[in-house]
């Protein structure tokens, strides 16, 4: 299939599940992407599953941090680095083992809510993606 929008630089996001991109365009407005060009395809024809979304914004490189969250909510995403209008780098995200910074505790009573610390986490599973905080053992789905 032939794109209909071409970026000459900036980063794709592939295989989102359907119905992901919209998810995934706001996360990536919270980390700031301000007022770069975004693009979110949505229900395409994908051989992996049947149908996914992609993500693609100009002039940006998507960080590690929220190459984490965003592989946290959908494993199976494919990070393209684009660069004159070439894939210059793939990336496959891998979940780690524990996460520092990306996601907040969900239990408001946890210090990390009340003291303003940097929440830190257990990977407890991985697919799907259950964390564990390393402060008030709650246990919870990133969403
Ligand atoms: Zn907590």
């Amino acid at each position: 299939m032939k794109d209909v929008h071409i970026i000459q630089n900036g980063t794709v996001i592939d295989h989102l599940p359907a119905g992901m991109g919209f998810r995934c365009f706001e996360i990536l407005k919270k980390q700031n992407i301000g007022t770069e060009a975004t693009i979110i395809f949505m229900n395409m024809p994908s051989s992996k599953c049947e149908k996914k979304d992609m993500v693609k914004i100009q002039d940006y490189t998507l960080d590690e941090e929220t190459s984490t969250y965003l592989s946290m909510l959908a494993p199976d995403i494919t990070i393209n680095i684009i660069k004159d209008g070439k894939i210059i780098k793939k990336i496959k995200p891998s979940i780690p083992d524990e996460i520092k910074g990306v996601v907040s505790c969900i239990n408001s009573r946890c210090i990390t809510n009340t003291e303003g610390y940097a929440a830190e986490f257990f990977v407890t599973s991985k697919k799907p993606v259950i964390l564990k905080c390393k402060y008030c053992e709650f246990e919870f789905k990133p969403e």
